[in-house]
């Protein structure tokens, strides 16, 4: 188990564009399973390699709904619906801000033996999925926000 430095926005890394996967090898095997360990170690439900510091189009993503995925060179290829709602971030500890995103999304995506796998996210797990994917493009979810930011601590007035 290695837990890996999360970077912490500011970094010009997470600004940057992530390139494709071509082939598994070792490395990047022991990447997605320092990725699981460092998302799970701080109570993330995703993580986007690009967060370790690794410009690779990786993601993995545990909403607690029974199931985890490893996302490699994944594409949102069907969304639908709206949901709008609070997001969080690695990255962005210690702060909230409110995203609308679609309610449903429809990923393909190679997992961790490179075969093409689909995956259908609804509600929160349609959320990360996009949320994630927006990190390999160098995307923050504080870029998208309907009203800026807010400490957890502190919670929004309206
Ligand atoms: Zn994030």
């Amino acid at each position: 188990m290695a837990i890996r430095n999360i970077r912490v926005d500011g970094d010009d890394i997470l600004r940057k564009v992530c390139k494709p996967v071509t082939e598994m090898t070792p490395r990047i095997q022991t990447l997605i399973e320092d990725m699981y360990d460092t998302m799970y170690e701080a109570n993330g439900v995703g993580l986007a390699a690009p967060q370790v510091g690794i410009l690779k189009r990786i993601v993995v993503i545990d909403v607690c709904d029974g199931e985890s995925y490893t996302l490699i060179n994944p594409e949102i290829v069907e969304e639908s619906g709206v949901q709008e709602g609070d997001e969080g971030c690695l990255s962005l500890p210690g702060l909230v801000g409110t995203v609308v995103r679609p309610d449903r999304v429809v990923c393909k995506a190679l997992d961790e033996n490179m075969n093409e796998i689909t995956v259908v996210g609804e509600g929160l797990l349609a959320r990360a999925i996009c949320h994630e994917l927006d990190h390999l493009d160098g995307i923050l979810y504080k870029d998208k926000t309907l009203d800026g930011l807010y400490s957890v601590e502190a919670p929004k007035e309206d």
